[in-house]
């Protein structure tokens, strides 16, 4: 597969499951016999994590940053249902997740089979085959849980972001 990369996994990690060289992200679901399923969230663990302030990949409590990985869509709406990340866990994220890092040109066209307790992701089907989107990284000393269609997010409309740092930018083909 060309586009799986293997980082090496920041200290702080180093405690984590891994699956094929991989940080097992904590809200990644895991079936009854074993396997994980990357890109499916375990929608239980992402509620925690969002309402006790817990980081989506090590899920640990967040100290004075937290990282949220947006699509260039959901920036304008300043939420995104996904945890926020400590920095480190951000920056391993974007080395080995292979849509975040830009290295899938589109979603799996088809979703992954789910055991009775999991559901996709919220977007799921509306990503499914959908051109990857670029996404950031936006950096912020803390974020407000809210309610956004019906599902819990992370918001920081209101909030000066410390930053928002693009993770994969590509220019128009035309260009
Ligand atoms: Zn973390």
């Amino acid at each position: 597969m060309t586009d799986l990369i293997v980082p090496p996994i920041p200290l702080p990690l180093q405690h984590i499951p891994t699956a094929g060289g991989l940080v097992v992200p904590w809200i990644t679901p895991r079936t009854a016999d074993g396997r994980y399923l990357f890109g499916s969230v375990d929608r239980d663990r992402m509620r925690r994590a969002l309402l006790n302030r817990w980081c989506g990949v090590c899920g640990q409590p967040l100290e004075d940053r937290a990282v949220l990985m947006m699509r260039l869509s959901d920036l304008p709406r300043q939420c995104t249902s996904e945890p926020a990340l400590h920095p480190w866990c951000a920056a391993y994220t974007s080395e080995s997740c292979p849509m975040i890092g830009g290295r899938l040109d589109r979603y799996r066209s088809s979703l992954p089979r789910l055991d009775a307790n999991m559901l996709p992701a919220p977007d799921a089907s509306a990503r499914q085959s959908a051109a990857a989107e670029p996404w950031f990284a936006v950096w912020l000393v803390g974020y407000r849980v809210i309610t956004d269609h019906g599902n819990l997010a992370a918001s920081y409309s209101g909030m000066k972001p410390l930053r928002i740092r693009p993770i994969t930018w590509r220019l128009p083909s035309i260009l």
